[in-house]
């Protein structure tokens, strides 16, 4: 999972974000939106239907959440789209 990897790289302290994941116009296959709570230790929530889902996941993992939802980043994205 390419979010594990790059998370990985960073420090071991938890931060936890919710991350709205949809694809781009041009994916294909499309996938369903979904949301998803990301840590920087490398944990990673469920996918989720709805973001009070994912936020519920974060906080059961560490209290430190932002509470802004957060695009996914393209590189995931555009790496998706590839495989
Ligand atoms: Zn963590």
């Amino acid at each position: 999972m390419w979010a594990v990897r790059f998370f990985k790289r960073k420090a071991e302290a938890h931060a936890v974000a919710v991350y709205d994941t949809r694809p781009s116009p041009d994916a294909r296959p499309p996938f369903d939106p979904y949301f998803v709570a990301m840590c920087e230790c490398g944990w990673l929530g469920r996918a989720r239907q709805s973001s009070e889902e994912a936020f519920k996941d974060a906080y059961e993992h560490d209290p430190n959440v932002s509470k802004e939802i957060r695009l996914a980043a393209k590189p995931g994205v555009a790496q998706r789209e590839r495989d």
